[in-house]
């Protein structure tokens, strides 16, 4: 089965190849405090941020999930509360995690088609923090580079981003935004389980001005233990020499996000050709990473079908959408054979009768 599910989705093949290489290094069975961990945790940030093009002066943190992410954000760098800016679900369960732990939090939510205003998101003057999403897995939208931008240049405050399901594909404006994060098993094309954590100089001045260090996962307690090449907890071992490995195999960011986002237009390009829906209509705010189309339930359930009977697996719909579209990741470990596969197949049956 040939897999475009936004999440998880497909891994690197190599994959199989670096779990038997993890096994025979003997990284499996050492200790986190040891050595040879420290050693492999150390190439593994560097190889990270060489090849993701991360500012020097900001910090790598690996944690378990975009999920845990959410719950640092709002317990370590919130401080009464943050401002969630969102059009669809990941935005909006963030918004509903972080309330559960700081309940004056609120959110702007803006239309699928549009980008949010600038003046709405500065007007709000009591957040500490500003949330958003750079890539919407549900509906496939992203904010565009210029947007993060022209927003660094009218705030101070503390911006964190959620960028699951587009880092690794697409290059970012990283110093135009002080968190950036995302679980593995989206654009890193790597098994779940572990989580990408990328932090600016300012976010952690914000996180010490706070102090929080009430949970095994505050954000200082986690900067403390990942500045001596350390975790708080055991970590996922296997997943860190997997990033590695992965991040050794790969091509330097800009390079692979020219291709993601060359094959992201000819995907629009074969949709509307193909008489297919785009669900976000506004050229401007589409993803590169993540294409939904949209369509009536019933016929959206026949072309899942069909594509399962050819052997292909397409996303499932999401939220609100769950059942009036479906979803083609368009992430780095997919090749362009598979693609071309999918093409053939959305081809002809959009040309069969009936
Ligand atoms: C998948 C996804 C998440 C959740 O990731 P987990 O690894 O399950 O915590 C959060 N945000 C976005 C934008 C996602 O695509």
């Amino acid at each position: 089965m040939i897999t475009f599910y936004p999440g998880p989705s497909k891994v690197y093949p190599e994959i199989e190849h670096y779990l038997s290489d993890a096994f025979k290094s003997g990284i499996l069975s050492v200790n986190h405090r040891s050595e040879p961990f420290m050693k492999m945790l150390k190439e593994t940030i560097e190889m990270m941020k060489t090849k993701l093009e991360i500012p020097a002066e900001y910090e790598i943190y690996f944690c378990s999930s975009a999920t845990e992410c959410w719950e640092i954000i709002a317990q370590s760098l919130v401080e009464t509360k943050s401002l969630h800016v969102f059009n669809g679900a990941f935005g909006e369960k963030w918004m509903e995690y972080t309330q559960k732990i700081k309940p004056a939090s609120n959110g702007l939510f803006f239309d699928l088609n549009v980008l949010p205003e600038i003046s709405d998101i500065i007007a709000d003057q009591d957040c500490d923090v500003i949330c958003l999403t750079h890539n919407e897995t549900s509906n496939g939208t992203a904010l565009p580079d210029f947007f993060f931008e022209n927003l660094r240049k009218q705030t101070q405050k503390v911006i964190t981003v959620d960028a699951t399901s587009s880092m690794a594909g697409v290059t970012f404006p990283w110093a135009s935004a002080d968190v950036w994060y995302a679980s593995v098993q989206k654009c890193f094309g790597l098994p779940a389980g572990l989580s990408v954590v990328v932090v600016s100089p300012k976010a952690v001045q914000q996180a010490e001005k706070i102090g929080e260090r009430d949970h095994y996962n505050s954000l200082l307690f986690v900067r403390d233990n990942f500045l001596k090449y350390q975790t708080p907890y055991t970590p996922n071992a296997l997943g860190i020499y997997l990033a590695g490995r992965v991040m050794d195999q790969v091509e330097i960011l800009s390079e692979i996000s020219v291709q993601i986002k060359e094959r992201a237009k000819s995907w629009y390009q074969f949709l509307s050709e193909s008489g297919f829906d785009v669900l976000v209509e506004n050229e401007e705010v589409r993803s590169d990473t993540v294409i939904a189309v949209s369509g009536e339930k019933q016929e959206i359930a026949s072309i899942k079908k069909a594509a399962k009977e050819n052997g292909i697996l397409l996303g499932n719909g999401y939220g609100s959408w769950k059942e009036t579209s479906f979803r083609i990741a368009n992430f780095p470990a997919i090749t362009l054979d598979e693609i071309n596969q999918l093409k053939v197949f959305l081809k002809t049956y959009s040309e069969t009768p009936g």
